[in-house]
């Protein structure tokens, strides 16, 4: 009888799950299949690591339990390194082979490199399944074989490919009796607290959020994606961080349904799943160049110093709590902080505000985003900080800077978003809420006066990356 351990990483679903199915097919129908999670056990603070993206996980673990339970299994809760508890675990068993998804991150490939060695050791099996994207690091490749640094013609190979369709759900698993596990994993294991109203956690879940997108949002979101105010996104990053539900099935469905949209319902179909490859963009980028993580992707902005605003000493506390006297700025921390999630076009205008306003290193901003978002994507961060920092793939060129107050106009035009974040300014005028104060006086008791003015800080961060450029390229 075959016993095979399925390791659990960022695949929390029996739908669609590639490893698990692979794993449940190879133990044949009297073999047995580990489900195993293996928590981290740090305690305290961590960098990258919050309440928010914590909370989601503990949910999202009782629920994948329950749903293995339904099918005759039982999810095994280890904690501590995953090399170390996994060599426990095949001692204990005596599985003959470790299933799981692979993980493109850094930090994933390091533990997947450790694995291989030991299962060589131990002459067991080890099988990594592709998972997390549609397309991986080798599959789109430019003609010549290269790697795509612009996303314009990654998407357009990526589009060219053709579509696994996504894997049935899992009927049928035993697992060992009498095997020791710990319980989920709770908020409190890591010295957290709940701090932030965050979406529902499981896979029935996800499969609801994707359905709600595709009966309606998704044939306007071409026109509203944008619009801060507007609930005409898919929320599904989350979902899609612990594989709730798998890049295969979103383009399937949405597929699915495009076929049967207006011509315009299409585009904005076709919208929505071009960010699905931003997503995959994003990933394939950081495999091949992990050093993402520690500098800028464009080499001429490596070393560029960030001086910060002498000004305002604590201008970087007031950004994390949404109180910089810029009310589009201010509604996006807050939402954060509240929800654990942001908008799009939020995230980047409070990324470019951190690093074109406040001159701060975009480093800063990726950590505290980590740290707060319940998606928070190791590589989509990195990306979007980069991006709106000006220093990476496909970025938006240095002079190009947001400003804070006509992004205002142009995306919350009714300032329907400001009001639902910050309460204070609930009765101010729409006019107010889009132009710095020309009296000098604020705008709502208790709420501040802009921090800074953007047409100055704009000037000194060309300046800054005008210095930069010529200090950085011999003449
Ligand atoms: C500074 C910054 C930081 C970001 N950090 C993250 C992060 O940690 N995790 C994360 O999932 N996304 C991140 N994004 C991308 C994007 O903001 C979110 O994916 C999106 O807002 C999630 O909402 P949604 O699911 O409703 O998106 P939708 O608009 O419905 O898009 C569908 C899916 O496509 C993917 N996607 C959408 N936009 C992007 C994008 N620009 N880059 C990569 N993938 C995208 C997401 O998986 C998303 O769930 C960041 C963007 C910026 C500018």
């Amino acid at each position: 009888m075959k016993r095979i351990i399925h390791w659990f990483r960022r695949d929390f679903r029996i739908t669609d799950n590639s490893a698990l199915a692979a794993a449940v097919a190879a133990a044949g129908p009297d073999g047995e299949v580990i489900p195993l999670y293996i928590a981290s056990d740090w305690k305290g603070s961590h960098e990258w690591t919050g309440s928010a993206r914590q909370e989601f996980l503990c949910g999202s673990l009782d629920s994948l339990g329950k749903n293995l339970e339904a099918i005759g299994g039982r999810l095994i809760i280890r904690r501590g390194d995953a090399v170390t508890e996994l060599e426990k675990l095949l001692e204990e068993t005596g599985a003959t082979a470790i299933f799981a998804n692979r993980d493109p991150d850094p930090f994933g490939r390091s533990v997947e490199a450790k694995l291989e060695v030991l299962s060589k050791e131990r002459g067991i099996e080890f099988s990594l399944h592709k998972d997390v994207c549609i397309h991986e690091q080798h599959e789109v490749l430019t003609g010549q074989g290269t790697v795509f640094r612009v996303f314009t013609p990654y998407s357009k190979a990526w589009f060219a490919l053709p579509k696994p369709a996504p894997g049935a759900a899992i009927k049928k698993m035993s697992t060992p009796s009498g095997m020791v596990s710990l319980p989920l994993p709770q908020l409190s294991d890591w010295g957290l607290v709940s701090s932030a109203s965050i979406p529902e956690p499981g896979e029935r879940a996800a499969r609801e959020r994707l359905k709600a997108f595709l009966a309606g949002p998704v044939a306007s979101y071409g026109d509203q994606r944008d619009l801060m105010g507007v609930n005409g996104t898919s929320h599904l990053s989350q979902d899609l961080r612990f594989g709730l539900i798998s890049p295969r099935q979103i383009y399937a469905a949405a597929k699915s349904v495009e076929e049967s949209l207006s011509p315009e319902g299409r585009k904005s179909a076709m919208k929505f799943l071009a960010e699905i490859v931003w997503r995959e963009f994003y990933m394939q980028l950081l495999w091949h160049y992990p050093e993402l993580l520690e500098q800028e992707f464009n080499s001429t902005w490596r070393g560029m110093k960030w001086p910060g605003l002498a000004e305002v000493p604590d201008a970087f506390e007031r950004w994390c709590a949404g109180v910089t006297g810029f009310p589009i700025v201010d509604a996006a921390m807050r939402q954060l902080s509240a929800t654990g999630w942001m908008h799009n076009r939020s995230r980047m205008i409070t990324a470019m505000f951190l690093t074109k306003d406040l001159h701060l290193d975009w480093r800063l901003g990726e950590a505290f985003f980590m740290r707060s978002l319940v998606d928070g994507e190791i590589a989509s961060n990195n990306g979007g900080w980069q991006w709106s920092a000006g220093t990476g793939a496909d970025a938006a060129p240095y002079f190009r800077i947001q400003n804070p107050w006509s992004q205002t106009k142009r995306y919350d035009p009714v300032g329907a978003y400001i009001r639902e974040w910050v309460p204070e300014l609930r009765n101010v005028s729409n006019a107010s809420l889009m132009e710095p104060p020309s009296d000098g006086r604020s705008i709502a008791p208790g709420y501040p006066l802009p921090m800074l003015d953007h047409s100055t800080e704009r000037d000194r961060t060309l300046d800054l990356f005008a210095r930069h450029k010529a200090q950085s390229v011999p003449r």
